[in-house]
């Protein structure tokens, strides 16, 4: 079995990390309620979705089928 010939430093480590931050999720205002959703998503607080109620307003988006 191939093993390392170094222990990796704390400074190896690091810099293997730096870029495993995770991101802010995205969101944006929706522009029905002007609550906060996910961009390119149907609100979750209306139901609307690009001018629309797509779904009724609180109830779960499972088996929703575009109209
Ligand atoms: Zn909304």
């Amino acid at each position: 079995m191939a093993v390392p010939k170094r222990k990796t430093s704390p400074s190896r480590a690091g810099m293997r990390r730096s870029h495993q931050a995770l991101r802010g999720e995205a969101h944006a205002e929706c522009g029905n309620c002007g609550e906060l959703k996910r961009p390119h998503h149907v609100c979750s607080h209306c139901g609307y979705y690009d001018g629309r109620e797509i779904a009724a307003a609180g109830k779960p988006l499972k088996g929703v089928v575009r109209a």
